[in-house]
């Protein structure tokens, strides 16, 4: 008995037809977030629920822009607080000390402690600003409707979300290495003021990357059928 030919496949006798690439919103299906069920895109429907577990679909995350917009701002505004105000209150036998983050770099490289200087610099101070100057300038190139680089800026969305997952890490990091290496006698560590804007800093611009949807960057090229590279 001889096998079915499959048109798609040389084996079987039928011809390897061009793969055919489209984006779900072109072909006006929409995928659940939750079960991944891909059904049709409701227009008239304000909002769609997934036919299979009732999960809210939708075709690009809902007011991306203004969302992102909205953490950014208010994560660039919490970053002043987080500089400004001491981050760490230390008392000991020897006496008590506030602590920013700025004063606590300036403290390591003075006592000649370079790499530690330098990982709370990168970790605390520039990290965080790389991560608010990135993701504005990819939204702003997006309301744009810049055609610019889509891959390379997709590579930088991906950096950004990458780095989101350690960034928690920054906070331990700075206050158990300060309270490790300067203070091997005992001491009362308490968080100030900073570490609380900090800390919100770190997680507001999380949530931003979580809101920003890269396939607003790639709705610019697509239609406008410019090569890309
Ligand atoms: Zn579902």
């Amino acid at each position: 008995m001889n096998d079915p030919i499959d048109p798609a496949d040389p084996a079987t006798g039928g011809e390897a037809s061009e793969p055919y690439y489209t984006t779900a919103s072109r072909a006006n299906v929409v995928a659940c977030h939750a079960c991944g069920l891909v059904q049709p895109l409701a227009y008239t429907v304000e909002k769609q629920r997934c036919t299979r577990c009732g999960a809210a679909v939708h075709r690009r995350h809902p007011d991306s822009i203004a969302r992102t917009w909205a953490l950014l701002i208010s994560a660039a505004i919490l970053y002043i607080p987080a500089n400004l105000f001491p981050i760490m209150h230390t008392s000991s036998i020897l006496g008590s000390e506030d602590d920013t983050i700025m004063s606590g770099v300036a403290l390591f490289w003075n006592d000649g402690d370079y790499p530690l200087a330098a990982v709370i610099f990168v970790a605390s101070i520039l990290v965080p600003m790389l991560k608010l100057f990135t993701l504005a300038f990819l939204t702003i190139s997006v309301q744009r409707r810049s055609t610019w680089r889509p891959r390379q800026r997709t590579t930088l969305f991906r950096i950004v979300e990458g780095i989101g997952r350690w960034s928690m890490l920054d906070v331990f990091v700075i206050t158990l290495t300060v309270a490790l290496v300067r203070f091997k006698s005992l001491a009362v560590i308490t968080p100030g003021p900073g570490a609380l804007a900090f800390a919100s800093v770190v997680v507001l611009t999380m949530i931003a990357s979580m809101q920003f949807d890269p396939r607003l960057m790639w709705d610019n090229i697509e239609p406008s059928g410019k090569k890309y590279d």
